[in-house]
Order: structure tokens, then sequence, then C-alpha cells
């Protein structure tokens, strides 16, 4: 597996090195319109599904002709764009967030019974906080921030210094896992990376809505493209120009669709091995992962069990995983025999 991930590393970062060389302004947070990325992405999809209508005159009577198969086409458009916006307006799960809706609970604890059934607990290990106020931090809140601080403190091993996870611009104790986006000037939980074309961190409050949304966007691109490949290969008499434009646009197609797959297998592994984008490139500069060899994923909880967390993980709570043990990481080391791999030991 090492021999797999350090392909993927160094193939991310040189993209985004490139990007970034093409495009400067999605570098920088201060030059960057969300607005106008957000516009520029629908008029592309406008742009690529529009000009099929305008090249082909024969698709009125396709339509015609196959009803369900553009009512389809059309119906998966639309998911896709509403998917989009859906995912662009979710939250990632912001670490002061929890801590204040941990805050609420410690303050509500405190009074009748009637609602102390809403309270942190630890489940398998990992710290769970219920979702179920969005009110302003009270001023109660700066004195419970201890209470948050031995909670986090808790997920560290022993002896670690709350001063060392403290993050500087937020002044607040970080999760395992979590990051400060320069973007949105917050801590994310389980930070992933900052998309610029939707404007927002992708974390785990909204990792599950984003694979979707690369996957609709996926089969939407292939989709398009066998549309433009038909259009081409039908022998109907047209003007030239007609299949000048729509070779240019499925070149541009396919390059998109070669960067969706590339991004939907890469974002599919990291979701079986419960990693993150973040934890994988910047192995070396995280303190708990340095030193951890590529093939072992620390956070990992077997195939099936990351996969049923990320599909059916409950969207009203935050939870924050602690540090695995050593002996935890030793035993993920171990080589796997011919038992492990009858028994399924990576599932
Ligand atoms: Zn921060
Ligand atoms: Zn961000």
């Amino acid at each position: 597996m090492d021999g797999f991930c350090h392909p993927i590393r160094d193939v991310w970062e040189r993209f985004l090195q490139r990007c970034y060389e093409a495009f400067p302004c999605l570098s920088d947070p201060e030059r960057r319109s969300s607005l106008g990325l957000k516009l520029a992405l629908v008029a592309m999809h406008v742009v690529f599904a529009g000009a099929l209508l305008i090249l082909d005159r024969n698709m009125l009577n396709a339509t015609r002709d196959n009803p369900w198969y553009f009512a389809t086409y059309w119906f998966l458009f639309f998911v896709t764009l509403l998917q989009y916006f859906y995912t662009s307006g979710s939250s990632p799960g912001f670490v002061i967030d929890a801590m204040r809706a941990g805050c609420e609970i410690q303050s509500t604890s405190r009074r009748p019974p009637k609602t102390t059934k809403q309270s942190a607990s630890v489940k398998d290990a990992s710290l769970i906080i219920p979702i179920y106020s969005h009110q302003p931090v009270s001023t109660a809140c700066s004195v419970e921030a201890t209470s948050w601080v031995k909670l986090i403190m808790d997920m560290y091993p022993p002896g670690s210094s709350s001063r060392h996870w403290t993050c500087t611009y937020c002044n607040v104790v970080q999760p395992p896992r979590s990051k400060h986006c320069h973007d949105c000037d917050k801590c994310v939980l389980q930070f992933d990376h900052h998309c610029v074309w939707l404007g927002t961190c992708i974390g785990q409050g909204n990792h599950s809505r984003f694979w979707w949304y690369i996957f609709e966007e996926t089969v939407l691109c292939i989709w398009t493209g066998i549309m433009y490949i038909t259009f081409l290969r039908n022998s109907m008499s047209r003007a030239w120009w007609r299949d000048v434009v729509a070779i240019m646009l499925l070149v541009v197609l396919c390059i998109c669709l070669i960067f969706l797959l590339l991004l939907l297998i890469f974002h599919s592994y990291l979701v079986l091995t419960n990693q993150t984008t973040h934890e994988l490139i910047r192995k070396q500069r995280i303190s708990y992962l340095r030193g951890i060899p590529d093939r072992v994923h620390p956070f990992s909880k077997g195939v099936c069990r990351n996969l049923y967390n990320f599909c059916c993980a409950s969207r009203s709570i935050y939870t924050i995983e602690p540090l695995p043990t050593l002996e935890e990481i030793e035993d993920k080391k171990r080589p796997y025999t011919c038992w492990d791999i009858v028994t399924c030991r990576c599932c």
C-alpha cells in the first residue's frame, strides 16, 4: 500500500500546484469570489447540456421517441445542481460549534432531569455530542470551556499539553483530526480540504454529501459524453461547424471526466480507510501520525464499519474520535496472514 499512497500524494500536490499557477486567484481567498465560482459552475453545466440542444436538430424528435431517457437525464442534471448547492450550504462541522453544543449540554445537565438524557456521552471510546441547539453561546460557556479542554485532552495520550493543541486563531482546543481552515477562519472537525468550487470546507459534517456530489457529477459527465458521441456518430448531414464545436466540447468534457473519476476513486479510498485528504497528504506534519507506515490506517475500524459510519452516521451529532493507542497501532501493523485473509481482517 506504500506504493499506492505516495503516487496519489504526489499527483494531488502537483495538481494543486498547477491549478494555483494557472489560476492564482484560486489560492487567494481575498481575490476569490464564491458567488462567481458558483455561477461559473452552473454556466458550465448549462453550456454543455444546452449546446446539445442547439447542435442536434434531431434532439426534439429523439426526446419524443425516448421520453424516459431524456427525462431521466434532465432529472439527474437538476439533482446534481441541487446537490451542489446543498453541499455548498452545509456545515463541515466546526469545532467551535461542537464546543458550544458541549457547553449547552454541560449547562442543561445541571438543570432538572428532564433534559439530562441529552448529554455528551462516550460510545466506543468516541465522544458523541448531540446537536440540538444553535443558540448563541451563553456567557457561562467561557467557564464551561474548561470542561471542553478536559473532554478533548482525554482523547490524546496522557501527559499531552492542551497548549500544544490550542488553535492560535480560534483559541479553542482542537480535537484529534481537526484543523484550522484559513479560508473559513475556523477549526473544522475531521478536516478534509477547503473546496474552492463549493466555497466551503469539507469535513465531518458534509464529507458524505461531497462524495455523493462528485458521484452524481461523474455520472452526469459520462451521460453527457455519451450523448455527444451519439451526436457525432449520427451520419445525418449538418454544417461542419456543428461537428467542430461538438468535438471541442467533448474534449473538455473528457478532461473533466478524468478529473472527476480520479477524485471519486481517491475519496472512495479515503472513505474505505477512514482517512482524510489532509491526513494522507500532510501525514508527516501531523505529530500523532508521524512515523506510522502508510499501509496502516490508524482510524480505520474495518472497511464495512468505515463505510457504515460514513453512510449512516447521524447528522445530529458531532463525533470526536480519540487517538488510537500504541497497542492498536501495533496490532494494525501486524502483517496479514492467510488466516487474516480468510477471516476478512480488513473488513
Ligand atoms: Zn482554529
Ligand atoms: Zn474552509
